[in-house]
């Protein structure tokens, strides 16, 4: 993709989540756009931090990590963890992102919490919701997912921010809007029960389902391939 054809697809994505929030009737800041930049070379990634975007996703920590060296110059970027997390993996996350949306088990949790280092914030926390039931995703299921959030919330070096899901493909804008409603729902729950802690972040909404994500109360939107284009690899 060249330098040309990114800056108007940013500019498309931009205006894109715009025009969802005003249809919604919610304030222009209401969500935000997080470029999901796995698989994509760091001169991409450059580009778009040239172009005003600071938020970027990535799933693959080595591939991460090598980005992140290259792009270290770049001021105020912000890096987000939202791949599968393996304990193994944690140190290199709690050390080199600012947030990570894939938090499901309270182990990855715990290690996290005691490798963040002390020079850093805390790391900022999105549980993931197996929304639509699947047996085989990741993400914790609606039930268990109080007690999880307790025991974060409880943890000194994690801030616990929201809920992230990745629904089941489905057609038709009504279908898709169902699973968000649920975690948007589980969200206000969490409000009620730990009213001191800032939840304010539903990280939910791709490029195939953004208006949906947004119409339901997404405030942070993570889109791939419409800033970057298809993915070749390891989509
Ligand atoms: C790849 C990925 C995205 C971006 O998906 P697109 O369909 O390319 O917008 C968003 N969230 C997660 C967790 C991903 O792994």
């Amino acid at each position: 993709m060249t330098d040309l054809v990114l800056s108007e697809s940013l500019a498309a994505a931009r205006t894109r989540l715009a025009e969802a929030l005003h249809a919604a009737g919610r304030p222009a800041d209401a969500a935000r756009l997080l470029a999901v930049s796995k698989t994509k070379p760091a001169a991409m990634i450059r580009q778009a931090w040239h172009l005003g975007q600071r938020e970027f996703g990535e799933n693959y920590v080595q591939e991460a990590l090598d980005k992140q060296a290259e792009l270290g110059d770049l001021d105020a970027i912000v890096w987000h963890f939202i791949g599968p997390l393996q304990s193994n993996k944690t140190r290199e996350v709690a050390e080199h992102f600012a947030w990570v949306h894939s938090v499901d088990r309270e182990k990855i949790a715990r290690r996290l919490s005691d490798q963040r280092p002390e020079a850093l914030g805390p790391l900022d926390i999105c549980l993931q919701v197996n929304i639509s039931d699947e047996a085989s995703k990741s993400g914790i299921t609606l039930d268990a997912l109080p007690a999880l959030a307790e025991a974060v919330q409880a943890m000194p070096r994690l801030r616990l921010r929201g809920l992230m899901a990745i629904p089941a493909p489905t057609e038709g804008p009504e279908a898709q809007r169902a699973p968000f409603a649920r975690l948007r729902e589980a969200l206000e729950n969490l409000r009620e029960h730990f009213p001191e802690a800032p939840l304010d972040t539903l990280s939910m909404g791709m490029s195939d389902d953004l208006e949906a994500a947004v119409a339901e109360g997404a405030t942070l939107v993570r889109l791939g391939t419409a800033i970057f284009g298809a993915r070749t690899a390891r989509t």
